[in-house]
């Protein structure tokens, strides 16, 4: 089985994040990703996460829904405290041994992956998979220099953008999932 993981705060998750696992989903003949919410995540620490750990993982789950494409993992969530990919991925090899494991990463995140917790040892457990955006170039070090390369569509959306927009009391309508703006609301998420 071939399965894409991709991390994150998804502090909420967006359709900028649904169209990127569905590029790689496509791309790389994936048979599921798996979406990842960290419970903590080690180079975002200082401000930490506006939504708890069980909201992020609620909201990811209803963007998921019963899609079979699309998983939402807690195993970040339950382990608690700093979720680091090493040790996700440890995890996913001892439950199913045979499964080709791709690490989902925008570009803007494996440019910091050498600061990473044992990034030599994760990449001994997946094929390193970057996402470019819209002709965005990314620099490998000696590292990631055979990480799979994967151009995906340019969305301007962001996470800070969708919580600001919730602040204003502006619709979300779009930005995220109906299911996800449904559970911000009821939740009173972002106020
Ligand atoms: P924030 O605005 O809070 O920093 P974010 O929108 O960048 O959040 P994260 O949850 O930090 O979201 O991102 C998880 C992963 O999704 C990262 O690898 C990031 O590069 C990628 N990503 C974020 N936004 C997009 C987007 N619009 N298109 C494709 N990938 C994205």
């Amino acid at each position: 089985v071939r399965i894409g993981l991709f991390g994150g705060s998804f502090d909420p998750p967006h359709v900028g994040h649904w169209l990127a696992a569905v590029d790689a989903h496509d791309a790389l003949a994936l048979d599921r990703v798996d979406f990842i919410p960290a419970a903590q995540q080690p180079l975002k620490v200082e401000g930490g996460h506006a939504a708890s750990a069980t909201d992020r993982l609620a909201m990811v789950a209803a963007m998921v829904g019963d899609d079979p494409r699309f998983g939402a993992n807690a195993i970040e969530v339950d382990r608690g405290g700093l979720s680091y990919m090493v040790d996700t991925a440890a995890s996913y090899r001892t439950h199913g041994r045979l499964d080709e494991l791709f690490l989902l990463v925008g570009a803007d995140s494996a440019s910091r992956f050498d600061r990473w917790k044992e990034p030599e040892r994760l990449l001994s457990l997946v094929t390193l998979v970057v996402l470019t955006r819209g002709g965005e170039v990314f620099v490998p070090t000696a590292l990631t220099r055979a990480a799979v390369v994967l151009p995906t569509r340019r969305l301007a959306v962001s996470s800070t953008e969708i919580r600001s927009r919730a602040r204003a009391e502006r619709p979300l309508r779009g930005f995220v999932m109906d299911a996800v703006a449904e559970y911000i609301r009821a939740s009173a998420l972002y106020r």
